[in-house]
């Protein structure tokens, strides 16, 4: 009786975490690419045909005091997880529904965790990765809409974190070294905007790829400055979409924001000096402060206090992250025995965020 009662409790709970604006976690397992890579840890999938939702870990070897070597298994559970063999394509289907969310107005964010090298880049921002597959199906179904009596305004940013600054990738070369930018909230519509910012309307199903190869050049410029800047900056692609139905005479305004985060290894400021330290701190600093928003949103305190300005990312995501907004992180996995401490911190910090349950989502959506 027990167990039917908790089955019950558990798909009420379930039917409730879809209507809230929960925060939603998926993980992402690259595979191993050639031996010289090092030996593979060990991590299972339970149904890898199937959707699978587990994933066991077996933690470092440790010598029992009998003297036997054994390893402690480690179940994680998320609301989807990706085997080495899942393509992007695959990936995409999963977060197709939430992405066209945000033509109906919601506030949307996806975020890439993980330690340098996990596959988030792949995921995000490669030619055949998130950023490219979201525009071109919003671009897709804004055309269909237009027979509803839909108009939508697209527009594409390209935004840099490093080292507690906004940067343009989308801007000259110059601009992107040198142009300062600041963040502007209005709070009754719930949008933000960047000063200065360069803003690519999103009028042509090419256009997101003249977008990334913009960003990319500006990145390969900056990374003669410091070798590895990419991995130790976050970037955020940022599509606006406001959209008036002339039948109607409904409006709706919504933001797709998808992030690529700086490196989750953890970087000891000790032995680095300069900018060095600068920037590992501030690394620490906005990852730390990522976790805390989510765990002050978790406490779903009517009104209480969000840190959203202690760090530039989460200042810049605040309407896009919490009660009214949809929020869906995927923690990258490494599947290399060498990275199996790092990998496991992550799906840790990952859990924590997969049992954060926040308000419900709302859509800016108005009669005119
Ligand atoms: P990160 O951005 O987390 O540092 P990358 O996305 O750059 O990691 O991935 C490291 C390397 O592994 C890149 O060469 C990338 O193309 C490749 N890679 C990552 N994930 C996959 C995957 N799922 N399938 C094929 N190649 C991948
Ligand atoms: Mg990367």
């Amino acid at each position: 009786k027990l167990i039917k009662e908790e089955s019950i409790r558990r798909s009420l709970f379930n039917q409730v975490q879809e209507l809230k604006g929960n925060i939603r976690v998926m993980c992402r397992v690259r595979p191993v690419f050639n031996s010289s890579e090092g030996a593979a840890a060990n991590l299972t999938f339970p149904d890898v045909d199937k959707e699978s939702k587990e994933l066991e870990v077996l933690g470092k070897e440790e010598k029992s005091s009998l003297g036997n070597v054994t390893r402690k298994p480690h179940a994680f559970s998320f609301d989807r997880v990706f085997g080495p063999e899942a393509r992007n394509q695959e990936v995409f289907e999963e977060i197709s529904q939430l992405v066209q969310s945000a033509l109906d107005g919601y506030n949307v964010c996806i975020f890439c965790y993980g330690q340098t090298g996990s596959g988030k880049t792949h995921t995000m921002s490669s030619a055949d990765g998130m950023i490219p597959r979201a525009t071109h199906q919003i671009y897709e179904t804004a055309t269909n809409l237009k027979e509803k009596g839909w108009t939508y305004v697209m527009e594409g940013s390209f935004v840099e974190v490093y080292n507690e600054e906004i940067h343009d990738l989308l801007g000259s070369a110059k601009d992107f070294r040198e142009k300062k930018h600041e963040i502007r909230h209005d709070d009754q519509r719930k949008q933000t905007t960047v000063t200065g910012l360069s803003k690519v309307a999103l009028d042509s199903p090419g256009a997101v790829e003249s977008i990334l190869k913009q960003a990319d050049s500006n990145r390969s410029v900056a990374a003669t400055q410091s070798n590895a800047r990419s991995s130790r900056s976050h970037s955020v692609f940022i599509l606006k979409l406001v959209g008036h139905n002339s039948t109607t005479g409904e409006m709706s305004e919504g933001t797709l924001n998808l992030v690529d985060l700086a490196g989750s290894e953890r970087l000891k400021s000790s032995g680095a000096e300069g900018d060095r330290m600068k920037e590992t701190q501030n690394i620490n600093k906005s990852l730390s402060c990522l976790g805390d928003v989510i765990g002050a949103l978790g406490q779903n305190k009517e009104g209480g206090h969000i840190p959203y300005r202690n760090s530039k990312l989460t200042y810049l995501l605040q309407y896009s992250l919490g009660g009214n907004s949809k929020t869906l992180m995927f923690v990258m996995a490494s599947p290399l025995e060498v990275h199996l401490t790092e990998t496991l911190t992550s799906l840790k910090f990952a859990t924590k965020v997969h049992n954060t349950h926040i308000g419900t989502a709302r859509r800016t959506k108005s009669q005119a």
